[in-house]
């Protein structure tokens, strides 16, 4: 069975249609491995995909703020408790979790994510289809376009 991974912000979280959650669904009824793999602690991304209608028992959910801190990158907190770290440890993080855990295909909408997976991990940028209105806001055009 294949192991498909899904980021959330921007992506889960931008499926105006429905297209993304029928994947998922399609794949945790066929037995595949589905894993969550988001930015924020376990916890909060635990209530984001519920939030959004996915029962977390059928799903590994794996948190890259976690996953940083297990691996002893140098984290800090900004005054809004968000978590950061250096920027290649970030970007590179969804890779090496894609290695580790032999994840099949990753949807995500960063693009800066791709050029770290391992050539086992398909990487498929989620663009958002019918919700426009997302890019211009988050920064993410541009950036697509600087890489
Ligand atoms: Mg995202």
């Amino acid at each position: 069975m294949a192991r498909i991974a899904f980021d959330v912000h921007g992506t889960l979280d931008h499926d105006a249609d429905g297209l993304l959650m029928s994947i998922l669904n399609s794949c945790t009824k066929d037995g595949d491995d589905v894993y969550i793999i988001s930015g924020p602690p376990t916890e909060q991304v635990i209530e984001e995909v519920t939030a959004l209608g996915i029962d977390v028992a059928c799903i590994t959910i794996i948190s890259v703020v976690d996953w940083l801190k297990a691996n002893n990158v140098h984290m800090w907190q900004d005054d809004k408790d968000n978590w950061w770290c250096d920027e290649h440890s970030w970007w590179a993080s969804k890779g090496e979790i894609c290695a580790e855990y032999k994840i099949d295909m990753i949807f995500d909408d960063k693009i800066q994510y791709k050029k770290y997976m391992p050539k086992t991990t398909k990487f498929v940028l989620w663009e958002g289809t019918t919700d426009v209105s997302y890019y211009g806001k988050g920064g993410s055009s541009e950036e697509i376009e600087e890489l």
